[in-house]
C-alpha cells in the first residue's frame, strides 16, 4: 500500500549537531527513521551512498527534477540536495516516522505542503561556538567554513517558521527534548 505521512522536519545551521542528534534518535528509537537525500556535493570522510546521501552527478540530478522525482530541492553552496519522494513512501510503508533534515528553503517548502507536521529548528548556542564546532570537524576548507557560517545567519533568521526552536546547548538534553517532541506529536 502506497501512503504518504507528514514528516517531521529538522534543521539547523551545519555544524549545530543535527545529524549526530538524528543518528542518535534513530538509535533509541526503532520507528524513527531517516529520509535520505540526494546530493551532488562530494562524500566526505565516510560517508556512503545510499546511507548517508544519494551521490549524484549533477547531470542525474537534473533528469530525475524533470522526472519530479523531488518533494522538494535547493540549490545550496554551489550544489543541488533534494528529498526523493520515493523516501517519503518507503518510510511511511515501513511504518516509520520519517525525519528529513534539510535546510531552511526547502524545509519552508514541506512546511508549505503538510502545514501540520512537526518542525524542529537546532539553534546553536552562539556563533563563537558554531564557528569552533565547524573548525573543530575538519572536514571542509577555511573558505567553506566561512560560507556555511554566513549562511548559518540567514538560516538562524528564519528559525521563526518552525514550530520548535530547541537550543543545543547539551546533547544529550537536547536529544531528550526533541525526542519528547517527536513521540508526543
Ligand atoms: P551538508 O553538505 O552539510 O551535508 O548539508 C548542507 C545542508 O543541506 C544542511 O543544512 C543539510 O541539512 C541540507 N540538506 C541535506 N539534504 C537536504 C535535502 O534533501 N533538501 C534540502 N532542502 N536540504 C538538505
Amino acid at each position: 500500500m502506497i501512503h504518504e505521512a507528514s514528516p517531521i522536519v529538522i534543521s539547523g545551521p551545519s555544524g549545530c549537531g543535527k545529524d549526530t542528534i538524528v543518528t542518535k534518535l534513530r538509535e533509541m528509537d526503532e520507528h524513527i527513521s531517516l529520509a535520505v537525500s540526494a546530493t551532488t556535493r562530494a562524500p566526505r570522510g565516510e560517508e556512503v551512498d545510499g546511507l548517508d546521501y544519494y551521490f549524484l552527478s549533477r547531470e542525474e540530478f537534473e533528469k530525475r527534477i524533470e522526472n519530479d522525482e523531488f518533494i522538494e530541492y535547493v540549490q545550496y553552496n554551489d550544489n543541488y540536495y533534494g528529498t526523493l519522494r520515493s523516501e517519503l513512501t518507503r518510510l511511511a510503508n515501513e511504518g516509520k516516522k520519517c525525519v528529513l533534515v534539510i535546510e531552511v528553503k526547502g524545509a519552508a517548502n514541506i512546511i508549505a505542503r503538510y502545514p501540520d507536521c512537526l518542525s524542529i529548528f537546532v539553534m546553536p548556542p552562539s556563533m563563537d561556538e558554531l564557528d569552533r564546532r565547524l573548525h573543530k570537524r575538519a572536514s571542509e576548507t577555511e573558505d567553506e567554513i566561512r560560507k556555511r557560517l554566513r549562511i548559518a545567519l540567514d538560516e538562524i533568521k528564519r528559525a521563526g517558521q518552525y514550530k520548535h526552536v530547541v537550543v543545543n546547548d547539551d546533547l544529550d538534553a537536547t536529544i531528550e527534548e526533541i525526542h519528547k517532541l517527536i513521540v508526543g506529536g
